[in-house]
């Protein structure tokens, strides 16, 4: 899983530097986890907390090996809960334009701050961003990815 933000398109690069600078301004320290995704390693994280029966072909066809080396443990669902509801190239990783990030205190990343979410959310607003902590069914905190049109 990549994590340079150089592998993503340039205009995201652009704005998660300037949001990365803006929440460093308000005393914010971000790390970036996770930009670009192949589409198997999509297809890794949206199998996480889904039966292996009830995937689509797409996807269970990039993970052939991993589902039979989990089957052969025993499992019949990937690991975890469902982190993601997107599978395929036109997910905004694989595309290149979104990436997941987390505030850090100390070295420790603070996974649950709600105001720190809110302002570093909103400060990823300001320069251009959606981001994922709107989501109403499915709030994303750490993504932030390009607008919709
Ligand atoms: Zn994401």
């Amino acid at each position: 899983m990549e994590r340079l933000i150089s592998s993503l398109e340039p205009d995201l690069v652009r704005m998660c530097n300037a949001h990365l600078e803006a929440c460093r301004q308000a005393g914010i320290a971000l790390v970036v986890y996770c930009t670009r995704r192949s589409e198997k390693e999509q297809a890794l994280e949206y199998v996480k907390g889904r039966q292996f029966s009830e995937l689509p072909k797409s996807v269970s066809n990039l993970i052939a090996d991993e589902i039979r080396l989990w089957e052969a443990s025993g499992a019949r669902s990937g690991p975890g809960s469902v982190v993601t509801h997107c599978h395929g190239p036109e997910c905004p990783h694989v595309l290149g334009i979104a990436y997941d990030c987390v505030p850090v205190c100390e070295g420790k990343a603070i996974w649950k701050d709600e105001t720190l979410w809110e302002k570093l959310g909103a400060l990823g607003e300001s320069v251009g961003l959606e981001w994922g902590g709107r989501w109403p069914h499915f709030p994303d905190r750490p993504h932030f990815q390009r607008k919709r049109n």
